[in-house]
C-alpha cells in the first residue's frame, strides 16, 4: 500500500534526540528551540518567531493578540481546517465565511469588502496548498478598514508571495509543523510577527500569563502572573526532530517539488482531454509543493476514483468539508454572499501521495494508475 503521507525521516534524528537527552533539559525554550526559532527568523526575514505546540496554538495566540471582544467578526474562507475558525471562536468571535476562487481554492479577495461590517476586526487568509493568497489586495483592504490580518500559513512554510515568506506579510503568521506538513516535529507550529510592541504580550500569552521570558533574559529579578495566558511551548525533543530537517531544508523542498512537477507533467494529458483540472499557481506565488491535487468532474467521479486507487493500493484522499456545512460551523458563523464555489470545488478535489520519503517508483505507479483509470477514457 502506498501511503498518502508519512512523517519525514532525514537520518540525523537520533543524533539530535541524543543531544537533547544529554542536555538535561527537555522543557520549552531550551537550546534547540532557541536555535530553531533564530534559524527560522533568519530564513524568513521576520523579527520574531516563537515555536508552539501546534499551528492551532499559534492561531490561538494570534487571536489573543488581536484583542477580540465577544461578538467581533473575523473573515476567513469556509474551505479550511477547523483550527482556523476554532482559535477565534474561543475568544467569542463570530466567523464570517467568504467564498473561494476556484482557480487557487484560496479565499476570493474581491469578496472580502462586502463581508465587512462594523463588528469586523480581522481577516484570516489561508494559503491553501502553500499557494499564496492575493496579499497586496488583502493588506490594502485591512489597512483601509483598520483590520488585523492573521495569516494561516500552516501549509505555507517556505512558500512566498512576491518574494516575501508567507506568514510574514500580515500582522501575525502561523505555521504548522504537524507530521502532515512539509517540515515536521510530530505536533508543532510557530507564530511569527514583526512588531516589537507585540513581543511582550506574545511571550506572556505563551508562558501561562507570566513574564517568565523576561526573567530568563535577565530583565527582571523574579517572574510573576501578569495577564491571561496558556502553555504553548513545545518540548525540546520535538524541536530536535524539526532541527534535523532544518539542516536539509532546501533538499526537502527540492524533493517535494520534483514529485509535484512529475505529477503535473505526467497527468497533463488528462487535463488536456478535459478529465481533470490541475493546480493553478498565480504569477505572484512561489509555492512549496505542499500538496498535489487534481479536480475531477464531480463528487461521484471522485468517490469512484478514490475507491479505484485504493484497490490499486494507492491512498488518495479528499480534503476539507466546508466549515459552514458543519454543525459548529453554522452555530459560530455565517456565510457572506453566496456559496458558488466552496462546496462544489471541495467535492471535486483529490490529493495524491506526497511526502519527502515517497519513493520514485511509488510516485510513478500512482500516476500510471490515474492514467489508466477507466473513467478517464
Ligand atoms: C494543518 C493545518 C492547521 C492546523 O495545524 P496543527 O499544527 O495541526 O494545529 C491549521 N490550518 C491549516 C490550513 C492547516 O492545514
Amino acid at each position: 500500500m502506498i501511503d498518502f503521507n508519512r512523517p519525514p525521516i532525514v537520518g540525523t534524528e537520533q543524533k539530535y534526540f541524543q543531544e537533547a537527552l544529554e542536555s538535561g533539559k527537555l522543557c520549552g525554550d531550551g537550546n534547540f528551540t532557541k536555535r530553531a526559532s533564530a534559524w527560522l527568523e533568519n530564513k524568513f526575514q521576520v523579527r520574531y518567531c516563537y515555536l508552539t505546540t501546534s499551528c492551532t496554538a499559534a492561531l490561538e495566540m494570534g487571536s489573543w493578540l488581536c484583542s477580540l471582544e465577544p461578538g467581533d467578526e473575523v473573515i476567513m474562507p469556509s474551505y479550511t481546517f477547523v483550527s482556523t475558525a476554532d482559535a477565534f471562536v474561543l475568544r467569542g468571535a463570530k466567523i464570517v465565511y467568504v467564498d473561494i476562487d476556484p482557480k487557487t481554492m484560496n479565499m476570493n479577495a474581491d469578496l472580502i469588502e462586502e463581508a465587512i461590517t462594523d463588528r469586523t476586526r480581522a481577516i484570516v487568509p489561508v494559503h491553501y496548498a502553500g499557494v499564496a493568497c492575493d496579499m497586496d489586495k488583502i493588506m490594502a483592504i485591512a489597512k483601509k478598514h483598520n483590520l488585523k490580518v492573521v495569516e494561516d500559513a500552516a501549509q505555507g512554510v517556505n512558500a512566498y508571495y512576491r518574494g516575501k515568506a508567507l506568514g510574514t506579510i500580515g500582522d501575525y503568521g502561523c505555521y504548522s509543523f504537524h507530521e502532515t506538513k512539509n517540515y515536521s516535529m510530530g505536533e508543532g507550529g510557530a507564530i511569527v510577527f514583526n512588531r516589537e510592541e507585540d513581543r511582550e504580550r506574545a511571550e506572556i500569552v505563551r508562558e501561562k500569563g507570566t513574564n517568565r521570558s523576561k526573567f530568563f533574559r535577565g530583565q527582571i529579578d523574579k517572574y510573576t502572573w501578569v495577564d491571561y495566558g496558556s502553555s504553548y511551548l513545545p518540548s525540546e525533543l520535538n524541536v530536535a526532530y524539526l532541527w534535523a530537517q532544518l539542516q536539509v531544508f532546501d533538499q526537502i523542498q527540492e524533493k517535494r517539488m520534483a514529485i509535484w512537477n512529475y505529477y503535473n507533467e505526467t497527468l497533463k494529458p488528462l487535463a488536456d482531454a478535459g478529465y481533470i483540472e490541475q493546480p493553478y499557481i498565480p504569477d505572484y506565488a512561489q509555492h512549496n509543493a505542499h500538496m498535489y491535487y487534481i479536480k475531477v468532474k464531480d463528487l461521484n467521479v471522485r468517490t469512484d476514483l478514490i475507491r479505484y486507487m485504493k484497490e490499486k493500493g494507492v491512498l488518495c484522499v479528499f480534503h476539507y468539508i466546508p466549515l459552514h456545512l458543519s454543525e459548529a460551523g453554522r452555530r459560530f458563523g455565517r456565510f457572506s454572499g453566496e456559496d458558488v464555489y466552496t462546496t462544489r470545488e471541495s467535492e471535486r478535489l483529490m490529493r495524491l501521495p506526497m511526502f519527502y520519503n515517497l519513493e520514485e517508483k511509488d510516485m510513478e505507479y500512482t500516476a500510471e494508475c490515474l492514467l489508466n483509470y477507466p473513467g478517464f477514457h
